[in-house]
């Protein structure tokens, strides 16, 4: 039904230079145009494409239409009565951001993307930073993470050299049956010992894994346990995990770095952020989906890792535990459900 009297104009239809006479009104949320010499076919157009003409400018009023079309009227004031007989009024155009409903969804509306920027958008950003920083700046990153530790956490390993070998040899060999193609992330395995950190391991940004002798005496008599943890931190390093959580968390620093070249900043703001942020859950999630994946291809069932729970819960109720390193083993959250995890791993799981 046509909201008021069509009004007759002059219609251009975009292609011929020649003016036409046209009845035109507002039907629901179309805009009809009837020429009117006999046979014409009548246009409709969408009156969200529909530029209508300024109301407060003098002279003749000139709508656009969406398909390239024109309408003009030479007397502005009987088009704007006819115009607001369409009873579009000022709801539709300029009413909107008047009305405080309006306002209150605008504001609505930006604190949402505010808030999905934050949720979504720096980590989005800091994966994408992460992944395209030059191998040299990852490797410095963590050359400068492990100089910290050593500083203040880490000593030279105790263990007899011969262990040091062996327990190298076996892993070695569990990556290579893991990684047949020989596509294994490159990594380095650290033995340090850490009366402060305890029975402990964790990957640093650039692939060094670092194992504490305490966490290898904690499971000596159970040393594929320790190789899955092996596995675990190497699927932090896999997934460049460590230098995602820096980026994300020194999130202008590194952007500055990254925008700029200068990495000076962001690599001066690593320590603090080692020493304070942990991985993301799914992060964790994905890193133990690594380990139960790389004890499978080496036969040895997912499920052994309640051990490593179970003694680190005894180690925590003997000595009170270690110093907290976010990004270590020992400081994973959620112990219950990740024995539930490598419980019920089954090769059928996802890969994400
Ligand atoms: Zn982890």
């Amino acid at each position: 039904m046509p909201r008021g009297a069509p009004l007759i104009t002059r219609w251009f239809d975009g292609r011929s230079p020649k003016a036409r006479a046209a009845r035109v009104w507002v039907d629901g949320d179309t805009l009809v145009v009837v020429p009117l010499e006999e046979g014409a076919t009548p246009t409709r157009h969408p009156l969200s494409g529909v530029r209508w003409p300024e109301r407060r400018t003098h002279g003749q009023r000139q709508t656009e239409l969406p398909d390239g079309g024109l309408l003009q009227h030479a007397d502005a004031a009987a088009w704007d009565d006819w115009w607001l007989q369409q009873e579009l009024g000022e709801s539709f155009v300029v009413g909107w951001t008047q009305s405080w409903r309006g306002v209150l969804v605008a504001l609505c509306v930006t604190v949402l993307v505010l808030m999905a920027t934050w949720q979504w958008g720096v980590p989005w950003v800091s994966e994408r930073v992460a992944h395209g920083l030059p191998p040299a700046v990852e490797q410095r990153i963590g050359a400068e993470s492990m100089d910290q530790l050593e500083r203040g956490f880490l000593q030279p390993s105790t263990l007899p050299p011969a262990q040091q070998a062996a327990l190298r040899k076996r892993w070695q060999s569990m990556v290579g049956a893991a990684f047949p193609n020989g596509d294994a992330p490159t990594h380095e395995l650290a033995f340090r010992a850490s009366p402060r950190l305890g029975p402990n391991a964790f990957a640093l940004p650039g692939g060094q894994i670092v194992v504490t002798d305490e966490l290898v005496k904690l499971l000596d008599d159970h040393p594929e346990v320790l190789m899955g943890v092996l596995g675990h931190e190497l699927g932090h390093v896999r997934h460049r995990d460590g230098l995602d959580m820096l980026v994300r968390s020194t999130f202008l620093s590194a952007i500055v770095g990254v925008v700029f070249g200068d990495m000076g900043g962001f690599i001066a703001s690593v320590p603090a952020a080692l020493l304070t942020q942990s991985y993301s859950r799914d992060a964790e999630r994905r890193a133990d989906l690594r380990a139960a994946e790389l004890l499978h291809a080496n036969g040895v069932s997912p499920a052994v890792m309640a051990t490593l729970f179970e003694r680190l819960g005894e180690f925590r109720r003997a000595k009170g535990g270690g110093d907290a390193l976010p990004i270590a083993i020992a400081s994973h959250p959620d112990d219950e459900a990740r024995v539930q995890f490598f419980r019920q791993w089954s090769p059928a799981d996802g890969q994400p």
